[in-house]
């Protein structure tokens, strides 16, 4: 998608972007951010449910370990992918919550759990290779891969089977130019989580097929609900490790978005070749935030706890309340801190303007106008029509925002 910055910028510069930024532009999400901060600066009361972070500060122990690194001048370059004492933390960090062992040279640290995907991409996709994204899926992913020149092969996960992919669709998604299967649980934007048992079958099809590798997005492993067991492909079938990358991060568990540090671990060739690629982009991830993350993986882990107990009562309350709206109706996802509801019960109809209602978008668009409310339309991540809603923000701001989403609801002709 092209995007209206870019395209306002461009007419007032002779400059001519490459070919694969044109591919793919600004984000949507962070469109649809910069549309409603704008409203918002204009003095309309709006409430923003787009951004994808925690709504709390970092811990203090995680920002006093960060103050003591810059005393000590731990302030220079550190080993380009990860200091041995950051690879040390992550090391026991999967030991400790996966039972997963990673020696040091398997283990890749990057300015946040972004740019470690974007490494393995860079390292491993040459022109047209695919890319399996069970849909609906983090946006960048796709924009992540055609800026490495593959292709993103969308696989459509209804509902009926809780945004899973199933084993059928993987086996029947899979080609001879497949590289990679990206699996994310919790998922960004469903919530939907794969158990061991669920994930069992889809490591079945993989090893019928030895060229397709594993990217596993784990970054929301600890905000899971209900006593759900958090469960990593490299776990379930140790027979994948050798093309399994775990991916994770410190961003969302430690509410350390800001900090950039994110982790992955996996076969050593791959790790090396990623290192190459981060040799020539930033050169190291932050001497100081390294010794923050640290402290966040190995310090006490109550917080994360704390923090899930938090956004499982925010989920309660979101999920009720988009099911007592007219037209929606929303599963009760399993992690993360996103709900996906359907929209499908209001397209079709017409605002008090007169604005049929088409697509999520529109529905989207109409809740932020008319509504003053900003979430993010399903055909975004892939999937349509649904909207996601980001609950890490206080339950006074969802508790106005649902009441504007039902009220919008009821207005409807
Ligand atoms: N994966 C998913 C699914 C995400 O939602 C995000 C953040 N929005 C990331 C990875 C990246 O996290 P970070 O780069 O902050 O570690």
């Amino acid at each position: 998608m092209t995007s209206t910055v870019l395209d306002s910028a461009l007419s007032a510069s002779a400059f001519e972007p490459a070919q694969r930024v044109r591919a793919i532009g600004v984000s949507e999400i962070l469109r649809i951010t910069d549309h409603a901060n704008a409203l918002k600066r204009a003095g309309r009361p709006v409430i923003v449910l787009g951004a994808g972070e925690p709504d709390f500060d970092t811990p203090e122990p995680i920002r006093a370990a960060a103050s003591r690194a810059m005393e000590r001048g731990d302030t220079r370059y550190t080993v380009l992918d990860g200091s041995p004492a950051m690879k040390a933390a992550v090391q026991l960090k999967f030991r400790r919550d996966n039972v997963l062992d990673f020696a040091l040279d398997e283990i890749s640290v990057g300015a946040g759990a972004k740019q470690v995907i974007f490494n393995a991409l860079m390292a491993s996709l040459n022109p047209g290779d695919e890319v399996i994204l069970p849909a609906p899926y983090w946006t960048s992913y796709a924009d992540i891969v055609q800026i490495c020149g593959g292709v993103p092969v969308s696989v459509p996960c209804g509902e009926t089977n809780g945004f899973r992919l199933d084993a059928a669709q993987l086996e029947a998604a899979i080609t001879p130019r497949t590289r990679w299967l990206f699996l994310n649980s919790p998922s960004n934007p469903c919530g939907a989580a794969y158990s061991a048992a669920q994930l069992a079958p889809l490591c079945e099809v993989l090893l019928r097929h030895p060229k397709v590798w594993v990217l596993a997005d784990d970054i929301y492993e600890h905000i899971l609900y209900d006593g759900h067991a958090f469960a990593t492909p490299a776990a379930v079938e140790p027979r994948l490790r050798d093309r399994t990358l775990t991916v994770n991060g410190v961003s969302k568990a430690y509410a350390m978005t800001g900090w950039r540090v994110g982790y992955g671990a996996g076969p050593r060739a791959l790790i090396a070749a990623m290192a190459v690629v981060q040799s020539q982009s930033t050169s190291c991830p932050s001497s100081v935030s390294q010794a923050a993350a640290i402290e966040a993986l190995t310090g006490p882990q109550q917080v994360v706890a704390e923090r899930r107990n938090d956004f499982q009562a925010r989920r309660d309350f979101v999920v009720a309340a988009l099911n007592r709206a007219p037209g929606l109706h929303c599963r009760v996802p399993e992690g993360a801190f996103y709900t996906f509801a359907s929209c499908a019960g209001v397209l079709g109809r017409r605002t008090r303007s007169g604005a049929l209602l088409q697509t999520d978008s529109d529905f989207c668009s109409y809740l932020l106008q008319d509504f003053e409310v900003a979430v993010v339309p399903g055909s975004v991540f892939g999937l349509a029509p649904y909207f996601r809603i980001s609950y890490a923000t206080s339950m006074a701001q969802l508790e106005e925002a649902c009441a504007r989403i039902a009220a919008a609801c009821e207005a409807l002709e």
